[in-house]
């Protein structure tokens, strides 16, 4: 019979003990898909920064400047929502949304 450490003796693990750390996670290593946002069209309704679940469509006088790839985990809500078509994107060059997706890795994201 074993005589190692019982469960009563393991500490309670599960806990936030401090509130706001989610910041300390880079959660962009998870992403498989890369948002790009055509910044020519882009009419700054700032739809994408409202619905990111991640904070990281980053505005700077009420404007979009760019995506923190440290945290963007390419779920692609941006560019759900997104309500701006486009003919050709610059970056993608295809039709569709101002913001699309692309594989990550992909000549695109260099
Ligand atoms: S792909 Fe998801 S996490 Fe990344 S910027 Fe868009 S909504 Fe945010
Ligand atoms: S939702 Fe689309 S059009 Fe609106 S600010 Fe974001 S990228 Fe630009």
């Amino acid at each position: 019979m074993s005589t190692g450490t019982g469960w009563r003796d393991i500490p309670i693990g599960g806990l936030i003990v401090d509130a706001g750390n989610s910041i300390n996670y880079k959660t962009g290593g998870w992403r498989a898909f890369r948002p790009l946002r055509d910044e020519e069209q882009c009419t700054q309704c700032l739809m994408c920064w409202i619905y990111c679940p991640d904070s990281s469509i980053l505005v700077e006088d009420s404007k979009v400047v760019a995506f923190d790839l440290e945290h963007c985990k390419g779920c692609g809500i941006c560019a759900a929502v997104c309500p701006k078509k486009v003919e050709v994107h610059a970056l993608t060059k295809q039709p569709g949304k101002v913001i699309q997706l692309v594989e990550e890795g992909s000549e695109l994201c260099r």
